[in-house]
């Protein structure tokens, strides 16, 4: 049976820079998934070897995984087949396209005093709820304390100091989501 291994898989080079043209890049451009992940997901028999995987090429007949993967420097995926199947027949087989390989930068562009309001009320949500999250255990203490208090039972010197500190943080807290909300 002759080897599978073959000669020069297509350059990296060149494909980086066929990709890299005319994609619009922004300063405020997030990098929404991990394109070495958004690979490996779809490949069978992956292994970690060293500093990158390597798995079944789905573009031919792979009985030994003969795909390397790996990434760049910039969060790209580098791939390889020693069989000599080119890039694209990989990514292809795995229902994905050359630009899948790259880092996805989510343009966001200038939004509308209507997106902004509603961003910004999440934002304050948001802050809310950690606040309150924060507060629950006091809250509680003076839960339990106010119900001590109400059913007549004396409360000692540990009881009187952990309120007085209960009472302080919830007034912070009171006033940070009230500043929150103005
Ligand atoms: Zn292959």
């Amino acid at each position: 049976m002759r080897p599978l291994k073959r000669q020069s898989p297509p350059g990296r080079a060149g494909l980086a820079k066929q990709q890299t043209k005319g994609r619009g890049l922004h300063s405020d451009s997030i990098t929404a998934t991990d394109p070495v992940q958004r690979l490996l997901d779809r490949l069978e028999g992956v292994r970690k070897v060293g500093g990158g995987w390597i798995a079944h090429c789905p573009a031919h007949e792979d009985r030994r995984p003969s795909l390397s993967i790996g990434g760049g420097d910039d969060g790209r995926a580098l791939l390889s087949c020693h069989g000599g199947c080119p890039a694209a027949a990989v990514v292809a087989a795995v229902g994905l396209e050359l630009a899948d390989l790259f880092p996805r930068r989510l343009d966001i562009g200038p939004m509308t005093s209507e997106q902004r309001r509603k961003v910004s009320a999440e934002t304050r949500t948001r802050r809310t709820l950690a606040a309150l999250n924060a507060a629950l255990p006091m809250i509680a203490l003076v839960e339990v304390t106010a119900a001590a208090i109400a059913d007549g039972e004396p409360l000692d010197e540990q009881d009187t100091e952990l309120v007085r500190g209960a009472h302080q943080r919830l007034q912070e807290l009171r006033l940070a989501v009230q500043g929150g909300m103005a």
